[in-house]
């Protein structure tokens, strides 16, 4: 058959342990006359059918498994199956009750390979980061909008480099209904944030930190605290509205610090309460620490550091130098949250990290929590690449 993918003998186990990405070292023989996102079949070297996938051909991931039911199509019906799934799974996990904004399909986590949807309040804003996906773009759209009847727009953010690996252009725009407004506000909890759709990072918001960003608050009361790569505000509002004595952000970005502020507005969080500091952190944290600075608190989440294997100990020195740094500027019995994004870092060498830093800072520290992505990024049994964030919560002691 034309579009049958044949691996090498012996490179089946990974697929019948249902393993969702095909690497292309493990390809004997490419399907025939398809083009780039056609849904394939993958066979085994003895003809057995082993998983339905779209079809990657310049990228590393040769094949992204969409089934391993040789039944199932990848039709409409798949897809609205898929996204019942998802919007069931927010209303086990509560996420969709308390949170007007919320990750509705997180990729592999949901089972739909390279797809991104995210809800804000009656938009959603879409991501396709494979070939596969990018084929079936209509056809998860009206999906979408079959099992989501209410929406009022769908706003397209591919504006992301990785669709490149994939030979797909980068693109933007409305594919349904209204274009959103230049700001929206939703509701997480408690909280109100402010968000801008089409330009902030990612599709406009970190949910993947909030149930870290509700730790802080729970945490914060009448702490000092640093804020650092602050983004739009997400944890320095948590900790303000959770009763810090003061918010400290920093971010690198302008833009992004205005933002922050017209959150803490709308939380209603006094003007004396916080403060922005546009600066690099890197510089910031020395000039801090010849201050002789210090604070209750420290959040440190810095944008992804290790991109690929080549990046690993320049990436780790940087976390670890940041995390050093914070130590030294934490009162006794202050907390520090660090994070890392870095899928390539794992739990275990990021503690190691964290503990080097420590050490070299000269404080003694305790682990109180270990920290993860939030229940909206759910992290598939089969697919472990899937948990990229990591943090944990220490104590100087
Ligand atoms: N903590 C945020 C997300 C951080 S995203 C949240 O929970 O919402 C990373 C942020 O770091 C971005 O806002 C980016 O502008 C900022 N940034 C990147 N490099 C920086 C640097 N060297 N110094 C200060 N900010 C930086």
């Amino acid at each position: 058959m034309k579009n049958e993918m044949i691996l090498k003998a012996g490179r089946d186990k990974s697929l019948r342990r249902h393993d969702l990405w095909v690497f292309s070292g493990a390809v004997a023989k490419e399907p025939e006359q398809c083009f780039n996102g056609d849904v394939i079949d993958i066979m085994s070297a003895d003809g057995q059918f082993l998983a339905r996938a779209g079809w990657s051909p310049t990228s590393q991931i040769r094949a992204r498994v969409w089934t391993f039911d040789r039944n199932e199509a990848v039709d409409s019906g798949f897809f609205r199956r898929r996204i019942a799934d998802a919007v069931n799974l927010r209303r086990v996990t509560g996420v969709s009750q308390t949170c007007t904004a919320y990750r509705l399909i997180a990729a592999e986590g949901d089972d739909l390979s390279g797809i991104i949807t995210d809800i804000y309040n009656d938009y959603a804003v879409v991501q396709f980061l494979s070939a596969g996906a990018e084929r079936r773009r209509d056809m998860f759209i009206e999906a979408l909008l079959a099992e989501l009847p209410d929406l009022r727009g769908i706003y397209e953010r591919d504006d992301v480099a990785v669709r490149a690996k994939e030979g797909l252009e980068e693109r933007t725009g409305v594919l349904y209904g209204d274009a959103p407004p230049e700001l929206v506000e939703f509701h997480e909890r408690e909280l109100v944030f402010a968000v801008d759709l089409k330009n902030g990072h990612k599709t406009g918001f970190y949910f993947d930190q909030r149930e870290n960003r509700r730790l802080v608050g729970q945490y914060a009361a009448g702490r000092s605290v640093l804020n650092l790569f602050s983004y739009t505000g997400g944890f320095g509002v948590a900790a303000a509205a959770g009763g810090a004595a003061f918010v400290e952000n920093v971010d690198s970005s302008a833009a992004v610090l205005e933002l922050a502020a017209k959150n803490f507005a709308l939380n209603n969080i006094a003007g004396n309460r916080w403060h922005n500091t546009e600066a690099n952190v890197f510089e910031l944290l020395r000039k801090l620490e010849k201050e002789n600075a210090k604070f209750d608190l420290i959040v440190l989440d810095p944008p992804k550091l290790v991109e690929s294997q080549s990046h690993m100990m320049k990436g780790c020195r940087a976390y670890k130098e940041m995390a050093l740094r914070a130590f030294r500027l934490l009162n006794k019995n202050g907390l520090l949250f660090n994070f890392s994004c870095s899928g390539l870092v794992d739990a275990e060498l990021f503690a190691k990290i964290t503990f080097d830093a420590s050490h070299d800072a000269g404080v003694s520290g305790a682990i109180l929590r270990r920290l993860a992505q939030d229940s909206d990024h759910p992290v598939r049994l089969n697919h472990p690449e899937s948990a990229y964030l990591k943090g944990l919560m220490t104590v100087r002691i």
